[in-house]
């Protein structure tokens, strides 16, 4: 069946996302469908305006990139993108939140008003990008410390391990273990050891830098992953932790018993072929301080 061109014209403004003609030179050229405002700003005030126009100069660059890339491979492209409030000029109410769009942008194969186009459905997928971000969060995170889990660390560790290789900068690893840890469950009560590990993973937070990665480990076993950072540096940083650690749980109203940490530090070194031997490394100096007496950090040529 053919239809007819009121009929094609009602197909198209019933699309429920917005699809939009932009040409290379970043014109609005026209808007279809999209028009149900539970999920979309009313986008029809936007045609005959341009790109850079109403957008902020880097949203902007942006959108005429992904136009011209569309324009050079003749192929269609997804790409996912926020567009908040302030990223459109003039825009001065609504959500705070930006809004998560993917877009759909496809080359098209003939002119528009002397230019080359391209068709650009934009779909609203903020709900789709929160559950994603919900499910990051949980696959690299310990419920219990709030810290990265293990598998974030061994990742976090293994990408530090390949740019170590490439660029030469220092970087260095310490993992600690509480003393005294099943002493403390044993006499008070693994809800007392949970809050315990509670503090120490709010410690390492409001202690590490920007660019430090702590994880819990295991059980009472932490790690802080710390790119540029000498190993004598890294005593530095990791013994302050130590004593924030150790101020921290001599706070707590509890028996004193799990007062401390004992840690071991390694630095990343050209000669090591596989991530886990920094582990290794860390974990002898973390043997040494236990065996040292505990409340301290070593590396493992400490005696
Ligand atoms: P050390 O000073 O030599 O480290 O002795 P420790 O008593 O701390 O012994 P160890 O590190 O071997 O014991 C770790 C304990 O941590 C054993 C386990 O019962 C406890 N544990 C592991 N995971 C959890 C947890 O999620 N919550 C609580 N409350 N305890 C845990
Ligand atoms: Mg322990």
């Amino acid at each position: 069946m053919m239809f007819s061109l009121e009929q094609t014209q009602a197909i198209l403004a019933a699309l429920p996302d917005p699809a939009f003609i932009l040409t290379r030179s970043g014109k609005y050229a026209h808007i279809f469908g999209g028009t149900d405002n539970r999920y979309y700003h009313d986008g029809s005030s936007l045609v005959g305006s341009f790109i850079a126009e109403v957008l902020i100069p880097e949203k902007a660059n942006w959108f005429m990139q992904q136009i011209a890339t569309v324009l050079t491979s003749g192929n269609m492209l997804i790409v996912e993108y926020p567009l908040a409030g302030a990223d459109v000029l003039g825009l001065e109410e609504g959500p705070k939140d930006p809004i998560w769009f993917e877009g759909r942008i496809h080359p098209l194969n003939f002119q528009f008003e002397g230019e080359d186009a391209v068709l650009w459905v934009a779909s609203n997928i903020t709900a789709r990008h929160q559950l994603q971000q919900r499910l990051k969060y949980l696959s690299e995170t310990d419920e219990l410390s709030h810290l990265y889990n293990r598998r974030k660390l061994r990742s976090h560790l293994q990408r530090q391990f390949s740019l170590f290789h490439r660029h030469h900068t220092p970087c260095s690893l310490l993992v600690f273990d509480l003393d005294f840890f099943k002493q403390l469950n044993d006499a008070c009560g693994h809800p007392i050891g949970d809050a315990v590990i509670e503090i120490v993973g709010r410690v390492c937070i409001q202690t590490i830098r920007e660019d430090d990665l702590a994880a819990r480990y295991g059980g009472d076993e932490f790690a802080v992953l710390m790119p540029q950072t000498t190993l004598h540096q890294a005593w530095c940083l990791a013994d302050r932790l130590r004593r924030k650690i150790q101020h921290a749980l001599l706070e707590m109203d509890l028996p004193q018993i799990c007062t401390s940490i004992s840690g071991g530090i390694s630095e990343f070194l050209p000669m090591d072929d596989r991530a886990d031997i920094i582990i290794q490394r860390a974990d002898k100096g973390l043997y040494m301080a236990k065996n040292l007496g505990r409340n301290r950090i070593c590396n493992e040529h400490e005696e």
